[in-house]
């Protein structure tokens, strides 16, 4: 279910899962049906014992990860999940540097703090030994705009030289990349770690192009790739399983949490069985990850994904949410950007088109309570948190957009009258 209700009975269209974490719909008959099931059966003996929850599982999981990528590692968290990626990666390679991308979230550990650049998330104390940022490829708000190279049915309509199939922006982004690559690290590369959309950046889509060569330079300099696939993975992005598969690349980690366990406390990480092995020299144990509870509800997730057409779901009311709101954009001088793929879409708001400053913290709340008092809950997010954040359980239909979209436009309408 789609809808949650507060102790009146109001009901509101939930816009954002919790944090894009209740992937099938909130209390899915089904998944609650798995987790009662376990519940009574066995709740937990610690990772030293193989139970059968666990074995099955992880075979399914795997069984959905295209390539090499066939060893799965469980924990509670995404943070967790990057800080493992992150030691796998260093152990692999006997290299120390990790490289992410500015504008980037992937948790908030003391290792994964390092990696999220987001100074908002960022405690003074925030450890960030070996670990370097670069320039986020953003083609709507960064230095570089790209009016047609984004992976999305909506195009930024900042404009700018490149051509279709040749991208300016692209190429000058990566020249960043091995900018920082040259200048900053110590040259001994671990890894690379990037979302195939940004999250809490934003939804902020990258250049066609720009993952699938930034990949490759990576690996010239002997650095893993570790696809973050916390918000995207799980069929959201519509058009595939995994955000990395619509950049054509193949990481060597990919890192999972929020929609694997729909709203239940899990992660995972799946790799290959070389690196697999390079972490066998670490002794790690985590007492709560792949427990029954968790192992029961991910198997149920992973076969409503399946049978209640989620993925294809997420195409189409996504590309159709998209085409709307990119109509608003066109009609209110405030809806600066529109972007994303499938159900995983940021709507970036801004005080002019010519400026591109961010709408203020305040006019952003006004609109999203006017949203919230007319019955529907959007996320925020964003460098700036200008962005209004759109990825729901991934079961929402063609007419819940519509109701979204037009209760979006009268705050707008509202707004405007008000400023
Ligand atoms: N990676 C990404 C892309 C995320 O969005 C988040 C959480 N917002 C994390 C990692 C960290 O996950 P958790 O909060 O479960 O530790």
């Amino acid at each position: 279910m789609q809808w949650l209700f507060d102790h009146t009975g109001k009901r509101y269209l939930d816009l954002f899962a919790g944090i894009v974490t209740v992937s099938v719909g909130h209390c899915h008959p089904k998944v609650t049906e798995a987790a009662k099931k376990q519940m009574e059966r066995l709740w937990h003996t610690t990772n030293i014992y193989l139970h059968s929850p666990i074995h099955k599982y992880a075979e399914k999981l795997t069984s959905i990860m295209p390539g090499k990528l066939k060893v799965a590692f469980l924990t509670n968290s995404g943070s967790e999940a990057n800080d493992l990626a992150m030691l796998m990666a260093r152990l692999h390679t006997g290299n120390f540097d990790i490289i992410s991308l500015r504008s980037g979230y992937h948790g908030a550990s003391p290792y994964t703090l390092g990696i999220t650049s987001h100074s908002s998330y960022k405690p003074g104390l925030a450890n960030g030994f070996g670990c370097h940022t670069t320039m986020c490829p953003d083609v709507f708000r960064g230095i570089w705009g790209g009016s047609h190279c984004r992976d999305s049915p909506v195009q930024t309509m900042r404009t700018c030289s490149c051509s279709p199939g040749s991208c300016n922006a692209k190429d000058r982004y990566i020249e960043q990349l091995k900018d920082t690559l040259d200048t900053s690290t110590t040259r001994k590369l671990a890894a690379f770690i990037a979302e195939p959309i940004m999250g809490v950046g934003g939804a902020i889509q990258y250049p066609k192009n720009f993952l699938k060569e930034a990949y490759e330079l990576i690996r010239e300099r002997g650095g893993l790739c570790i696809a973050d696939e916390v918000q995207t993975g799980f069929g959201r992005t519509g058009s595939h399983y995994w955000g990395f598969q619509t950049h054509d690349v193949m990481p060597d980690i990919v890192t999972m949490a929020k929609g694997i366990g729909n709203g239940f406390p899990m992660a995972a990480i799946v790799t290959t069985e070389e690196i697999a092995d390079s972490f066998s020299k670490a002794l790690y144990f985590n007492t709560f990850g792949g427990n029954p509870m968790a192992c029961s509800v991910g198997s149920a997730v992973l076969d409503v994904i399946e049978e209640d057409g989620l993925q294809n779901n997420c195409a189409l009311v996504g590309t159709h949410l998209l085409l709307e709101l990119a109509k608003l954009r066109d009609k209110y001088e405030i809806v600066g950007d529109v972007r994303g793929k499938g159900l995983m879409i940021g709507v970036e708001m801004v005080k002019d088109k010519k400026t591109l400053q961010p709408l203020p913290a305040d006019e952003m709340g006004l609109i999203w309570e006017e949203c919230k008092d007319n019955g529907v809950l959007f996320g925020k997010g964003g460098l700036y948190n200008n962005t209004f954040r759109i990825k729901p359980p991934m079961c929402i239909t063609k007419e819940d957009a519509d109701f979204a979209i037009a209760v979006f436009e009268d705050a707008l309408i509202k707004h405007k009258a008000t400023i």
